[in-house]
C-alpha cells in the first residue's frame, strides 16, 4: 500500500512516520512523476501559501485535483484542507478561513467528539487553524469547536483543521488505510 505525503514544505515528515508505523510505504510527493501508483494521499499541515505556491510551481494542481477527484481515499489535515478548498484546487465545496481562531487563541488542544469516529473523543491539537467557513450539501461536518467545522467528509476525502499526526492517535491514519483496502476490494481484478 503506497500513500503519498504531498512533501512541498509543512509536516509530512510526522505523517510518513506513522504510516510506516502502520505498515504502509509512505512516498514523499514533490512532482507529478512521484503521483504515480500511490493508493491514497496525505495534504499535511503547514502553511497554505507556500504550498499552493510550490503545487503551482511543479505543475501539481491538475494531478492531484484529478487524484482526489477519482476517489483516491485522501487526508487533508489544517493547511491540507484549505489546499482543498473551493478558493484552491477546488475539491471539497467548500470556503476555509486561515488562522480562524483568531490571535490569542492560535494554538490550542481539546478533546473533540467525532460522529462516525469509535473509540471515543480525540485530543485535537490546532495551531494556527483554519475553519471551515461554508460548505456545500455533499460536505458531512463531523465536528465542530465553537459552531465552526473543523472536520468534514465527503466520499472518500477527510478534511480536518488539526493536526492528527502529532498525537498517539492513529485513528484518522487507520481510517485512510482502511478506505485504501476497501476501494482495492471493489476494484475489478
Ligand atoms: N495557518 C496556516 C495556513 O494558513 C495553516 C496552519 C497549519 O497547517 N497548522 O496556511
Amino acid at each position: 500500500m503506497i500513500v503519498g505525503v504531498l512533501a512541498i514544505q509543512g509536516d509530512f515528515e510526522a505523517h510518513a512516520a506513522l504510516l510506516a508505523g502502520f505498515g504502509a510505504e509512505p512516498r514523499e510527493v514533490r512532482t507529478p512523476a512521484d503521483l504515480e501508483g500511490i493508493d491514497g494521499l496525505i495534504l499535511p499541515g503547514g502553511e497554505s501559501t507556500t504550498m499552493t505556491l510550490g503545487i503551482e510551481r511543479e505543475g501539481l494542481a491538475e494531478p492531484l485535483r484529478d487524484l482526489v477527484e477519482s476517489g483516491t481515499p485522501t487526508l487533508a489535515t489544517c493547511a491540507g484542507l484549505i489546499i482543498l478548498d473551493r478558493n484552491h484546487l477546488d475539491v471539497l465545496d467548500l470556503t476555509t478561513r486561515r488562522n480562524a481562531f483568531g490571535r490569542q487563541v492560535r494554538s490550542f488542544e481539546t478533546n473533540l467528539e467525532l460522529s462516525g469516529l469509535d473509540g471515543g473523543p480525540l485530543r485535537a491539537v490546532f495551531i494556527r487553524a483554519p475553519w471551515v467557513e461554508e460548505c456545500g450539501p455533499d460536505v458531512e461536518v463531523l465536528a465542530e469547536v465553537d459552531g465552526h467545522p473543523v472536520a468534514v467528509r465527503d466520499g472518500n476525502v477527510l478534511a480536518v483543521a488539526f493536526h492528527p499526526e502529532l498525537t498517539e492517535d492513529g485513528r484518522f491514519h487507520r481510517w485512510l488505510l482502511d478506505a485504501v483496502a476497501m476501494r482495492a476490494e471493489k476494484a475489478p481484478a
